[in-house]
C-alpha cells in the first residue's frame, strides 16, 4: 500500500514491479555489508599510449560479486550506494585500495604508472573532498602526479562554484582530472568552458564504429580537435575495433581503453598483463 496524500491509500502492486523493488530492497541491505565482507572488488582495465603502445595507466572499476546473486554491475550499486549514503566509505575504501595497489606495481616496475577513480556527486560534494584524497596519497606514498580523478558532467552541476574551487585546488595539488563520458550529457561544452580540466575521455558511443560510420568519425574527429585546442589530452573508452584503434591513431587521440587491448582484469591478472610487457 502506498500513501496518495491526505487519508487516501491505493494499492500499488504489479507484479513486475514490485519483484523489482524486493531486488532493489534486497540490495540496499547487502550492500552495507559487502565491504567488510569482502565482496567488493576492484578490477583495472589498462590504458594505452597509441604513442609508445605501452600500459601508461589504468582505471579501476568497482565489482561486486554477491554470494547468492553473482557479480552485480557498478551500474546497477552505484546509485543505491548514492542513495543511501554508502558511495561514502564505498568511496573511501575504492581510493585507498587503488593507491596502495598502483604503488605497489610502480615499486616493481620502477616507473610511473597512472591510476584513475571514478567518484561520483556525493564523495565529490563533501567539503573535504581535497583533504581526503591528499591524506590517502600520504597514506600509502601514491604520487599526485599519477592520480587521475573522473568525474562526470552529473557529478559537477551540483554546486558550481564549489565544484571549481575543488578543481583549483586539485590541479595545485598536481592531481589530474578527466571529464567522464564526454558529449553525453546536455551541456558538455559549458562544462569545458566553465572548468579547467586536464582529460577528455571519450565516451564509446562516439567511438563505437568510428572506424567506419561517417557521423561517428565527424564526431570523434571534431572533438578530439576541440580537446587539443583546448590542451586536453584524450582519452578514448570503449575501442573494441582495430579499425576504430587506426582512425583514432590517424586522429591524434593519446591514449586508447578498451576490449581491444584489454578487458577489465583483476589485480592478478593486471600483474601478469604488466610482466610479460605487452604492446599494442
Ligand atoms: P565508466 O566510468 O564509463 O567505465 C567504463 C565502462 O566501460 C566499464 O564498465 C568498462 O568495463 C566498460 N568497458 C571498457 N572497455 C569496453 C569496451 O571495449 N566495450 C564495452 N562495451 N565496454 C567497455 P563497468 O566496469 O561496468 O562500469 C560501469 C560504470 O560504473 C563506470 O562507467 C562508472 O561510471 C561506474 N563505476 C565503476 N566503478 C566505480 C567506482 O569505483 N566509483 C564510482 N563512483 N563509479 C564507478
Ligand atoms: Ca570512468
Ligand atoms: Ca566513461
Ligand atoms: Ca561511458
Amino acid at each position: 500500500a502506498e500513501k496518495k496524500g491526505g487519508n487516501c491509500y491505493h494499492i500499488y502492486q504489479p507484479s513486475l514491479n514490485k519483484c523489482h523493488s524486493d531486488y532493489t530492497i534486497t540490495l540496499e541491505t547487502d550492500l552495507r555489508y559487502a565491504l567488510e565482507k569482502q565482496e567488493l572488488v576492484l578490477y583495472y582495465q589498462p590504458r594505452v599510449s597509441l604513442v609508445s603502445g605501452e600500459i601508461v595507466g589504468m582505471e579501476a572499476l568497482l565489482r561486486w560479486f554477491h554470494p547468492q546473486l553473482g557479480t552485480i554491475s557498478p551500474k546497477q550499486f552505484i546509485p543505491i550506494a548514492e542513495e543511501t549514503g554508502l558511495i561514502i566509505p564505498i568511496s573511501d575504501w575504492v581510493s585507498e585500495m587503488a593507491c596502495q595497489q598502483g604503488k605497489t606495481w610502480q615499486n616493481w616496475l620502477k616507473r610511473p604508472l597512472k591510476m584513475a577513480i571514478n567518484f561520483s556527486a556525493q564523495g565529490f560534494q563533501l567539503s573535504d573532498f581535497c583533504e581526503r584524497i591528499e591524506a590517502i596519497c600520504q597514506r600509502t606514498q601514491f604520487p599526485f602526479s599519477c592520480l587521475e580523478l573522473e568525474l562526470t558532467e552529473s557529478t559537477l552541476v551540483k554546486d558550481f562554484l564549489q565544484a571549481r574551487e575543488k578543481l583549483q585546488q586539485l590541479q595545485t595539488l598536481g592531481i589530474d582530472v578527466a571529464i567522464d563520458d564526454f558529449g553525453t550529457g546536455y551541456s558538455s561544452l559549458n562544462y569545458l568552458q566553465q572548468f579547467s580540466f586536464q582529460i577528455l575521455k571519450l565516451d564509446r558511443t562516439f567511438v563505437r564504429n568510428s572506424g567506419r560510420d561517417t557521423t561517428n568519425r565527424a564526431i570523434v574527429s571534431s572533438l578530439i580537435q576541440l580537446a587539443h585546442n583546448l590542451q586536453l589530452s584524450v582519452v578514448a573508452e570503449g575501442v573494441e575495433r582495430q579499425c576504430e584503434l587506426n582512425f583514432l591513431r590517424e586522429q591524434n587521440c593519446e591514449e586508447i581503453q578498451g576490449y581491444l587491448f584489454s578487458p577489465p582484469l583483476s589485480a592478478r591478472e593486471m600483474e601478469d598483463l604488466l610482466r610479460e610487457k605487452r604492446r599494442l
